[in-house]
């Protein structure tokens, strides 16, 4: 069991207007977090994470891993340096340049402390190429640090120099294996998504400085997001920007964040680099390639970003760094007579019980008083408060709790007995959200042996039709 007051989280308060290691406080996840004592800046656009942060993003990247065994992708890890001479052959030194931070070893040689990995992946790809069909598609993925010499770094872990990324690059044999691992794999981006509640955009983009031929953005809306989408009010369709493309209406504009970019890039690094495969009849060709990033600080940021009110925070309930906490009696009151700390133990074990191991937090300031923990704890914005309070002395004891998850904002707390609280603990969203995943894979597989099947029977009808 774990007590808050062993953990390591550095409360401060930000007065209005105040900076910190000299940057402006500009939006609310920045705010709050640092005011949570759950990021703290190094120096411009650098972030410690701290333990509870680090905890939310643990849990962020575990559900990340489980999505993408579902579309047989392997995790691996790349060099965060990454060779210069690389990305001049394929063009983008001077094209990122002033972006990048470089690095020069004794010898000389320069490196650069990688934004993203295409070269790095392709240049593997050449490495132990050619490759046979066969080995096709692969998805493989890595979760590391990035890093990006921004002009200026702003709004906390929304626009930092050093973040956390998720990129998965594909690797196909022809366009169109490209294409249909790229409706696989953005369906399971869907999905992620979709499981935390966040309303992201898949929105159509121009592919940019990365090249290829199709390219989406994903776009969550909140007041402090430096991109905007044009959002239809008649039929909901959301693009970059302008009159709906779908229904002509005029369109409202959002500002919203970037979470993640996805982009079929075709042969955009093969060609330059040398990544082929043998097909089964021809000489190599140039692999197509696919990559599909997600920000996993950003997205967490932003998440707080448009949960969030301004005075507490509110996570996606699957990525809260604890699911509950268990606020006990302030020492020497009445209550503190029916529930000391041992018995507040006893109750926050059922509730362990109920949702999971290392889902519940006791918090043990006995000093403190309960108005004072909970107010603390509201900000914190645990998904489920339980309170041993003035109703914890009846007989048989009732429990106050609270339940600050997204979009359900109560005026009181509900008043239970143990066992219809644990019942009611036991309903918790993750759950709900796994079994809703499990059934859109069972779907997808079926559909897969569907298409799989209708194509053998046309096989089977074409070949006839060709017999002499
Ligand atoms: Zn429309």
């Amino acid at each position: 069991m774990r007590y808050l007051s062993q953990i390591f989280q550095p409360l401060i308060t930000i007065p209005k207007g105040a900076k910190l290691k000299n940057t402006d406080i500009t939006c609310k996840s920045q705010k709050l977090l640092l005011e949570c004592g759950l990021i703290r800046p190094t120096s411009a656009g650098l972030f410690t994470i701290l333990p509870l942060a680090r905890r939310a993003i643990d849990k962020l990247e575990n559900l990340i891993h489980k999505c993408l065994e579902h579309v047989n992708a392997q995790r691996m890890s790349l060099p965060s340096l990454t060779s210069a001479r690389l990305w001049e052959r394929s063009g983008r030194l001077d094209q990122v340049g002033a972006e990048l931070l470089m690095v020069q070893d004794r010898h000389n040689k320069q490196y650069l402390l990688a934004p993203t990995h295409e070269e790095a992946v392709t240049e593997l790809m050449a490495d132990v190429g050619p490759l046979s069909y066969k080995q096709l598609p692969l998805l493989i993925y890595q979760i590391s640090n990035k890093y990006r010499d921004e002009l200026r770094p702003k709004h906390g872990l929304l626009r930092a120099r050093e973040f956390q990324m998720l990129d998965l690059y594909g690797v196909h044999a022809d366009e169109a294996s490209a294409a249909s691992v790229y409706d696989d794999v953005t369906g399971v981006y869907r999905r992620l998504f979709d499981s935390l509640h966040l309303p992201v955009h898949r929105v159509s983009a121009p592919p940019g400085e990365m090249g290829g031929s199709v390219s989406h953005e994903w776009q969550l809306p909140a007041a402090a997001g430096e991109d905007t989408v044009a959002v239809c009010p008649s039929c909901s369709h959301v693009s970059l920007r302008g009159p709906c493309q779908r229904c002509g209406s005029e369109t409202t504009t959002l500002n919203s964040i970037e979470v993640g970019h996805t982009f079929v890039l075709g042969t955009r690094y093969s060609e330059c680099l040398q990544a082929r495969c043998t097909p089964p009849d021809s000489n190599p060709t140039p692999l197509v390639m696919s990559c599909y990033g997600i920000g996993i600080t950003r997205l967490l940021a932003g998440s707080i970003e448009h949960l969030s009110s301004e005075t507490s925070i509110r996570w996606p309930a699957p990525i809260a760094p604890y699911t509950a906490l268990v606020i006990g009696p302030k020492e020497g009151s009445k209550e503190w007579l029916s529930h000391n700390p041992e018995r507040v133990r006893g109750v926050s074990q059922l509730i362990t019980d109920a949702l999971g191991d290392e889902e519940v937090i006791i918090d043990d300031r006995h000093h403190l008083t309960i108005g004072k923990r909970l107010m603390l704890a509201d900000r914190m914005g645990y998904p489920y408060i339980i309170v041993c309070g003035r109703s914890s002395t009846d007989t048989p004891p009732k429990y106050e709790l609270y339940r600050s998850n997204s979009g359900h904002e109560e005026p009181g707390p509900l008043l239970l007995e143990l066992s219809p609280l644990l019942e009611h603990i036991k309903q918790s969203q993750p759950k709900l959200f796994n079994k809703c995943i499990n059934s859109f894979y069972v779907l997808l597989f079926l559909w897969k042996r569907f298409v799989l099947l209708f194509q053998c029977m046309i096989h089977l009808v074409l070949s006839d039709h060709h017999r002499p």
